[in-house]
Parts: C-alpha cells; structure tokens; sequence
C-alpha cells in the first residue's frame, strides 16, 4: 500500500482505520450479503447505522437534547440559501465577511432580504478576523451570521462574536469536530462532511429546535425546510447514505482516540509545527495575522510566484500532495485536518527546510 500525505482541503485524508474498515465491509457488510451502498435506507441494518452515528455524534459534541442533529444534502452552499429562508423572518440578517465562502453566503442571504454586512477583512485579503466584540447589529436582526474557519484564507475566529442576544449561525465546514467546542453558544451550525469528518455528499446540520417550525418564507420548496427533515429524522427522502455511514465511523475514530480534547491537542501540535517553521524560515511565510492563524488550513507563499509554482512540482514529486492554494489566492496551502497525522506535517516541515536550503539563494 502506498499512501500518500494529501493536503487537500477537501475532500480530505481520511483515518486509514476507517478506510480499512469500510472495505472490509464492502461486499458484505457484517453478514447481510450486500454493501450499505445497495441497502434500502429504510431497512432496520441501515437504521442502526444512521441513529448510532446520530448518537456519537452528540457524544463527541455534547449536543444538548434540544438540538437536532439532520444529515441533509446539497454541499455546504445549499445552506448559504436554507437559513435565509428558513430564519430570516424580518427579512434582515448580519454577515460578517471573512472571505469566499462567508461573501458566497452574504450574497445568497441578499436573494431573500436586507442582509448586513457587519464587518468585513477584504481590506486585507482576509488575513484577520475582524473585531467583533461590538458589531452594528440592529434588534430587526434574525440572525448573525459568520464563517468560523475561513479554508481559503486559513483564519479562524478564536472567540465568537458578541451577538448582542442574537441567534449566531456559523459555517464551521473546515473546523468541525476538529476541538470541543459549546454547542449552547450556536442557534445553528452546519458543515459540509468533507474536510474533516466524511466523504462528500452530507452536510451536516445542528439547529436548536425552537428555531425549526413551519413559518418559513413564502415558495420556500419542501426539500429546503429543515422541519421537513427533522420531522422525519433526516430521511424524508433518500439521504446520503453511504456518506453518513463513512461519517459514523470517523466518529467512532474520534471516540476512540480520545475524543474532541485529544483532537485538540494533536491539531495543535500539528498547527505548531508548521507555523513555528514558518516563523523561523528565510523563505516561507505564512499570509496570516498571527492571532487569527487556523489550526487547520495554513496558507504560506515564498514571495515569488515562480518558486512558489517551483515548489508546488518538487513538492508533488516527493509525495506531498495537493498544497496549491486556492485558485482564487495563489501560494500555497497545507490542510491539516483531523486524518493528517503529526508525521505527514513533520515530512512537510523536512521537505520545506530541503527547499529552503536549495533555493534560498536562487
Ligand atoms: N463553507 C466552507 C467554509 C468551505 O470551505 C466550503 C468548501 N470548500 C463550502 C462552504 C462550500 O462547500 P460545498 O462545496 O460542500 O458546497
């Protein structure tokens, strides 16, 4: 077998447990004669499978019981659309803006009604969080909305913002279940499955139920109510069920080795490792404000877009795979999720140092 370390901030590495494990149970899954591919989602092996990864779930997180927890469709961006509809009641929401994805969600909020914009870091190519310990939020509000990890920029809110009462949504698409976090803090925060926890194809909803009722905006279509869903347990329609699946195991991972603390002080570990040697090198540097740094996307250029492009090729060659920044950004990035382990970072570390030495004076 030969691995490679893949950087890609998603879809991203996944535990090789759980790979391992997943195609032990391909042809057979534990003696029904087929895959959870090809099983009915509304068999009782199948049920099993949804509700245990339900239940670890809010095992790991500490979901209190009046949250629900929904395994919807659609990628991340279909939320970008269901929370205006489904929350913006007075027809106004705030956004902070912290880069592509929060813009994309601000934009898609402005289809529905007057949405905000809080605060913003555009100034500085989203290299910061903005301060939000007293935005301009209005009592007309639904909602604040913010993006907690930003994958493209690698910036992270390390302390929420003062919602002043608000109901705070969040998009923590590349930081969910990366360290403990208080879910009572949340009216709702959703992730796309397929940085740190699963495959594409789920999203992944949690939502204080008061929040879930049928006053929704007019010509909003039944697939994009949440009541619809949680009415039904995430399976009014087909969900993604092999994906939930995938995802129930990366949960059992988690719980396994030591849940969301351990989580924690291995991504920072991690984290450490590449920003230290970011701070130390000659050649390399990080493109974020210190304090703002994502424990795991870490953005970094030489300054020279030759070397950069240079080292993206070397890089590959040496099986370090996927660390060209987004395309909207250039540079590079490494994503250091939950699957990376400590050594693919330490390999990175060694190989940057090698370049560095080669090509620091070229
Ligand atoms: N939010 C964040 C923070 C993301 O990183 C991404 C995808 N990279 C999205 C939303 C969009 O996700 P999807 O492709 O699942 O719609």
């Amino acid at each position: 077998m030969s691995r490679i370390y893949n950087f890609s901030a998603g879809p991203a590495m996944l535990p090789v447990e759980v790979l391992q494990e997943a195609a032990d149970e391909m042809l057979d899954y534990r003696g029904c004669g087929m895959s959870v591919m090809e099983m009915s989602h509304r068999s009782k092996v199948y049920e099993t499978i949804i509700q245990e990864a339900q239940a670890d779930l809010r095992t790991l997180l500490g979901i209190p019981d009046n949250y629900k927890v929904l395994f919807l469709q659609g990628g991340a961006s279909t939320q970008f659309a269901m929370i205006p509809m489904n929350f913006m009641k007075n027809r106004k929401a705030g956004y902070v803006v912290t880069g592509q994805w929060a813009k994309k969600a601000f934009a898609e909020a402005k289809i529905f009604g007057e949405a905000v914009e809080l605060a913003s870091s555009a100034d500085k190519t989203f290299s910061y969080i903005p301060d939000c310990s007293d935005l301009p939020i209005t009592d007309d509000m639904d909602y604040v909305y913010i993006c907690e990890n930003n994958t493209i920029y690698g910036t992270k809110f390390k302390t929420l913002p003062n919602t002043k009462g608000k109901n705070l949504i969040a998009d923590v698409s590349s930081c969910f279940l990366s360290e403990p976090i208080d879910v009572t803090k949340y009216a709702m925060l959703y992730a796309g499955a397929q940085k740190n926890v699963g495959p594409a194809g789920v999203t992944i909803c949690i939502i204080r139920e008061d929040l879930i009722t049928e006053d929704v905006l007019p010509q909003t279509p039944t697939m994009l109510r949440y009541k619809i869903h949680a009415d039904n347990g995430s399976m009014y329609n087909t969900p993604p069920a092999y994906a939930i699946y995938i995802c129930g195991k990366v949960f059992k991972w988690l719980l396994k080795t030591g849940g969301l603390e351990k989580r924690k002080e291995v991504n920072e570990e991690k984290a450490k490792i590449l920003y230290d040697f970011l701070d130390s090198s000659e050649l390399f540097k990080g493109t974020v404000e210190p304090a703002s740094r994502s424990l795991m996307n870490v953005p970094f250029v030489t300054g020279d877009s030759e070397l950069d492009a240079k080292f993206i090729a070397e890089s590959k060659a040496a099986g370090f795979e996927n660390l060209k920044g987004h395309r909207t950004v250039g540079g590079m990035r490494a994503s250091i999720y939950n699957a990376m382990p400590v050594e693919g970072v330490k390999a990175l570390v060694e190989f940057m140092k090698k370049f560095e030495a080669e090509n620091k004076h070229a």
